[in-house]
């Protein structure tokens, strides 16, 4: 039997439409908005100016501060504005806008012939600067900069690395297609990342209706002796971090405590191509793979993106948009956000762009909680949404740390069990932004 954690829910897949689409590059368009906040932490300092001449994979902005990361021109071409621009979140955030060369090939300096940069060369150091110089973050969606997770504190260690290749979101199917196509590059980024740090296993955790996946995975690790492939059952949120090391190791990450402090790391598989792209081609993070589907888009597609490129241009190249659409998610529907406006661009943490259809929508009508438990029974941190969701909506948000709500996951599979379509979700999110700023307030002060 295939492992996995307790709870969760099991929604429909939607894989099949695009799930054999091999990676299509995207056609280069006119205009890339880069912003300086696509990341967990303070937003990057641009390092350029309007009217400067940019080539593809320089940098543009540096990572202010620790918990922060580099950004990289997408395309050789003129940088036109940094000003404030329409972001996936709905606010206005500043970016970089870069007019693309039309007449430029696109290519990155050297051609990928560029010489590989050595890790076991570099002290710890130097490795967590390079990783956070090649503006890597977390590409399953919380963009958290990698590099951060890389820096042990004095006396800590990290015994086991899994590699997540779950990607329990319905619908997304661009890290699959990156364990099939890419399975050396996701191997060959888990070894830099397992030799500098010193992991004695490897694990790599897929769910098991990726089987092609699978497959690929143990060709290109079969003969090494630290790394292995998990086949992990099909259940959401499989991919979260505290669910994926349960369902490997049986291992429970405690209230208010990180991956770390069991000694794992956690990493998805797209992040550890980006690692072989950095170390053994000089390539920063500039493009990402990004599925588009849904059944409001009309050719769907698993498209290999630069960072910046304008949503509305990428559905356009997948055919448009069928009339009966009534929202585009970015990310997947259980954790992704609507977007207000198609005038957004991909950012790095950019998983997949849903189109959904009246049929689709979400419960328009919300009812009055009949107190089935079916949320209590689906989540996978073991809360109480129901009462969350209550205290939530009365803004008693203090009262909601009592009930651990700050080791909720959202996950949303609580909002997904509920038959009465109360959207607990964002109740617990709007809170937990509030503690959260509160705290930060209060540290200030
Ligand atoms: S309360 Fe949080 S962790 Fe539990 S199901 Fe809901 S969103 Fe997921
Ligand atoms: S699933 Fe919905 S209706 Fe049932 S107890 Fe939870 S909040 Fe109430």
């Amino acid at each position: 039997m295939s492992r996995t954690f307790r709870h969760g829910v099991h929604p429909a897949g939607h894989k099949e439409a695009t799930e054999r689409l091999p990676i299509e590059r995207m056609p280069f368009v006119a205009r890339y908005t880069v912003p300086l906040s696509q990341h967990t932490g303070a937003p990057a300092r641009p390092v350029v100016a309007a009217g400067r001449r940019v080539t593809r994979g320089e940098t543009i902005a540096e990572a202010a501060g620790f918990v922060s990361t580099t950004l990289h021109a997408p395309v050789d071409g003129r940088v036109v504005a940094i000003a404030p621009r329409p972001h996936p979140s709905g606010r206005l955030v500043e970016a970089i806008e870069i007019e693309a060369d039309p007449y430029s090939p696109q290519r990155f300096p050297g051609n990928g012939a560029s010489a590989p940069l050595d890790p076991a060369a570099l002290s710890d150091e130097q490795f967590v600067a390079e990783v956070q110089r090649a503006g890597l973050v977390g590409m399953g969606g919380a963009a958290f900069p990698t590099h951060v997770k890389y820096r042990l504190p004095e006396g800590r260690r990290i015994e086991r690395l899994i590699v997540n290749g779950c990607e329990c979101e319905p619908y997304l199917t661009s890290d699959h297609r990156l364990m099939v196509e890419r399975a050396a590059d996701v191997v060959r980024g888990a070894e830099i990342v397992a030799a500098r740090l010193g992991v004695e296993e490897t694990v790599f955790g897929v769910e098991i209706n990726k089987a092609d996946a699978i497959a690929a995975l143990e060709r290109a690790t079969a003969g090494r002796q630290r790394m292995r492939v998990v086949p992990l059952e099909v259940k959401y949120p499989q991919g979260a971090e505290k669910m994926l090391i349960r369902a490997v190791y049986g291992l429970e990450v405690p209230s208010g405590k990180l991956p770390l402090d069991v000694g794992v790391l956690v990493n998805n598989v797209a992040t550890m191509t980006a690692i072989a792209d950095w170390f053994d081609r000089r390539r920063p993070l500039v493009e990402r793979v990004v599925t588009v589907a849904g059944p409001g888009v009309r050719r769907p597609s698993n498209l290999l993106v630069p960072v910046g490129t304008p949503v509305r241009a990428v559905l356009e190249h997948c055919g448009g948009l069928d009339e009966s659409t009534r929202e585009v998610v970015m990310g997947g529907p259980m954790m992704g956000a609507p977007l207000a406006s198609l005038d957004v661009p991909v950012v790095k943490g950019t998983s997949g762009l849903l189109a959904f259809t009246e049929a689709e929508a979400r419960l328009p009508t919300e009812y009055t909680c009949i107190k089935c438990g079916r949320c209590v029974e689906a989540c996978p941190q073991f809360l109480n949404p129901s009462r969350l969701g209550r205290l939530g909506r009365a803004g008693r948000w203090e009262e909601m740390l009592a009930y651990h709500a700050m080791d909720c996951v959202e996950c949303g599979s609580c909002s997904f069990a509920c038959p009465s379509g109360i959207p607990i979700v964002q109740l617990i999110r709007v809170a937990k932004g509030a503690l959260r700023e509160k705290a930060a307030r209060e540290k200030v002060s």
